[in-house]
């Protein structure tokens, strides 16, 4: 099994022998090497024999959310949003979700503030 980047900008599968995997105070881990981005490992070895190292399970799935604004012919703005977030079993991709109009609004920034409220509340339901 590789190791996969928990980054969800990132998402690398990195063959074990790419990776290095070092052992901090924390515990075990690895740094992507595409992005830098620390990633923990757990030791499932038995006491006294190799070291065994896989990946927790994450319950909290790193996810991305973009708000945007998007002019529109009228002057006016349309809130967007898309939301990515790391699949619950390992994969290359995040799923993202997207929103292409939530409302529309004479101001861009008022655009942007409302598509982050709409990504909290939803972040907030599903967690
Ligand atoms: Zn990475």
């Amino acid at each position: 099994m590789p190791f996969i980047c928990e980054n969800v900008e990132c998402r690398a599968v990195l063959a074990r022998g790419q990776v290095r995997s070092i052992r901090e105070d924390k515990g075990w881990c690895f740094y992507c090497p595409d992005c830098k981005v620390r990633n923990e490992l757990n030791d499932i070895g038995e006491a006294g024999g190799p070291v065994q190292l896989v990946q927790p399970e994450r319950s909290d799935l790193p996810h991305k959310v973009i708000a945007t604004a998007r002019p529109l012919e009228d002057g006016r703005y349309a809130a967007q949003l898309r939301v990515q977030r790391a699949l619950g079993m390992k994969g290359t991709y995040a799923v993202e979700e997207r929103w292409e109009q939530l409302g529309v609004f004479l101001d861009a920034h008022e655009a942007v503030a409302h598509a982050r409220s709409v990504a909290t509340d939803l972040l907030d339901r599903k967690v």
